[in-house]
């Protein structure tokens, strides 16, 4: 019997990844090609990375920012910098990108004004994640990161509490749970970003009715890591890939229909999922 395969409603690149990644295109072929570098890897994708590695885009790191040559272009990628991390970008004289996702910049402005107001910024997320060092920065690196509310000790009257832009809902009500009843005055702003919740319903719900679920995206992406975990929750048989060279060779389907069900995070590209996708519907010899 054939496998059927049932794609989540909304995969791949998001709004913000896809802005990124144009931006940074764009400049190449504008002919700067060979002094374009990115802040870190532009997304968690190592195909979108390699590929713009050959064409000469290379990443740098922070501590590099000063070696650059005036005229060298520098793309900040979609997660965001710290406004020192900014203002060393823009003394050192090179040409700024600032792919920063419009959702992320608004985070970042609760975060300075309301530190600037004396909340203390909560913020649900993963403390190593760039974003998060980020959306830390604007608020003067005072914030409170927690994961989900249950490490947060000693908290001030007043809290302003904001999520990392890819969390899990859950991981936010937990928070306010933990916080309500000890500050006096609390402001919570949901800022898990559409597109995340949009890719983690669809996931959520596709992973329900299936026999396999293959997750596409960065094992370095935390919106795909989130997916797989959504997925792992209600298949047993997931599994994550970046490509479909990772593919394991499944037996064919017996006399039932095999149902198998792709989801793809927002970072990865149209060009893998449809790779992926034409592996799993591949007759095997
Ligand atoms: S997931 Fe949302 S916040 Fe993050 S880059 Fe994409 S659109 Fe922007």
């Amino acid at each position: 019997m054939p496998r059927q395969i049932i794609v989540a409603e909304n995969s791949g690149f998001c709004f913000g990844v896809k802005r990124a990644v144009d931006m940074t295109v764009r400049c190449q072929s504008g002919g700067k090609m060979s002094h374009t570098y990115t802040l870190g890897p532009l997304i968690h994708n190592g195909n979108v990375v390699r590929s713009l590695r050959e064409q000469g885009v290379r990443e740098i790191g922070e501590e590099e920012i000063d070696r650059l040559r005036p005229g060298d272009t520098l793309v900040i990628r979609s997660h965001g910098v710290a406004p020192d991390v900014l203002d060393r970008i823009q003394k050192s004289g090179v040409h700024c990108i600032d792919a920063t996702c419009p959702y992320v910049s608004s985070i970042q402005k609760k975060a300075r004004k309301y530190h600037e107001e004396g909340y203390r910024i909560v913020i649900v997320g993963d403390r190593n994640h760039p974003e998060v060092i980020g959306i830390n920065g604007w608020c003067g690196n005072t914030a409170q990161i927690t994961r989900d509310g249950s490490d947060l000790k000693d908290l001030p009257d007043k809290v302003c509490v904001l999520c990392q832009t890819t969390e899990k809902p859950s991981n936010y009500e937990k928070t306010l749970e933990a916080i309500a009843g000890r500050s006096k005055e609390v402001l919570a702003f949901n800022t898990i970003c559409s597109a995340t919740k949009k890719r983690q319903d669809s996931a959520d719900q596709v992973s329900r009715s299936v026999d396999r679920m293959v997750v596409v995206g960065g094992r370095h992406s935390s919106n795909t890591g989130k997916l797989f975990e959504i997925c792992s929750a209600n298949c047993r048989e997931t599994i994550l890939v970046e490509n479909s060279t990772e593919l394991p060779d499944w037996p064919i389907p017996g006399e039932t229909t095999e149902k198998v069900g792709v989801a793809a995070g927002a970072s990865t590209p149209e060009w893998v999922i449809q790779d992926v996708l034409g592996r799993l519907r591949e007759p095997k010899a």
